[in-house]
């Protein structure tokens, strides 16, 4: 007689529960909207100067509500043109240029922008475990109270191009080994840096967008947006094949078509869609 109350017990606490048992990551939402959000320190993580672009128009919101925006890029993109007159030490130099200059248009500064300076294209065959210590310093320097990083995926994960997923998983590795006192020890005891779990996390994707659960809009700082992503011509411009550093007034306008074209509408108005989670990051692929 017991044993079905017991039963129907179990079932109903179970549902009761259900929204943290089954899909938590779904219902998450940060407590105050993120176009309220101030006063925080946000850092984004990418494989490339552009990865950011993604982000362009929440980093311009945030920035411009008074939060500190820093953006942290892996590779110096010393590898990606089809121009066969550039070398890598000047496309690296280029991709600095053209990311500080987008970051100028959305108000970010440029001491704000921190390159690690590694080989495009060859991120996941550096050691590993340096990248990550590189990180988990930064992270322990800035103590971000939101991390925007490369999706690292849930359950199961596609592929995806190596420095993403690469940078998708190192940086999901440093926001988890950042929280450990006894990982990267010497930088508590001989730099004088304490460690830090990062509470919220907004991850990006490019294509796959079937896990967004958080929508911003970002329609008050479109023009900021596509100024931003006319910058970088060398990746997106003629400059692709034939690299100009002074490109024409017609290429300029072709740019910002292609920057306005690639921004994300629903109902008219512009937006930006990321997962958001918020946890221990032990949990962020869950
Ligand atoms: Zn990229």
């Amino acid at each position: 007689m017991r044993i079905p109350i017991i039963g129907v017990m179990l079932v109903s606490s179970l549902l009761a529960s259900g929204p943290t048992l089954l899909g938590q990551e779904k219902s998450q939402k940060p407590d105050t909207p993120i176009e309220k959000w101030t006063g925080r320190t946000v850092m984004l993580i990418g494989a490339h100067a552009d990865d950011d672009r993604l982000s362009h128009g929440t980093l311009a919101l945030l920035q411009a509500q008074g939060n500190r925006v820093f953006v942290v890029t892996l590779t110096t993109g010393n590898v990606g043109t089809q121009d066969p007159k550039l070398s890598r030490t000047q496309l690296a130099e280029i991709r600095r240029n053209e990311e500080l200059a987008a970051l100028a248009e959305l108000g970010i500064p440029g001491d704000h922008y921190i390159n690690l300076g590694y080989d495009d294209g060859l991120l996941e065959f550096e050691d590993r475990k340096a990248v990550v210590e590189n990180l988990v310093r930064l992270i322990r320097k800035l103590r971000p109270d939101v991390l925007f990083a490369w999706d690292p995926g849930k359950n199961f994960q596609r592929w995806h191009k190596s420095d993403h997923r690469a940078a998708a998983y190192l940086s999901a590795d440093a926001a988890r080994a950042a929280m450990w006192r006894l990982l990267f020890e010497g930088q508590i005891t001989q730099e004088g840096l304490k460690e830090y779990m990062i509470p919220e996390y907004l991850f990006y994707n490019d294509y796959d967008y079937e896990d967004e659960n958080i929508w911003v809009d970002i329609s008050s700082v479109e023009g900021k947006v596509i100024n931003a992503g006319a910058k970088y011509f060398s990746q997106f411009g003629p400059g692709w094949k034939n690299y100009n550093p002074n490109p024409s007034e017609a290429e300029v306008k072709q740019m910002k078509d292609d920057a306005q074209a690639h921004i994300r509408r629903k109902d008219g108005k512009a937006f930006e869609g990321f997962r958001y989670y918020r946890g221990l990051p032990d949990a962020i692929g869950k």
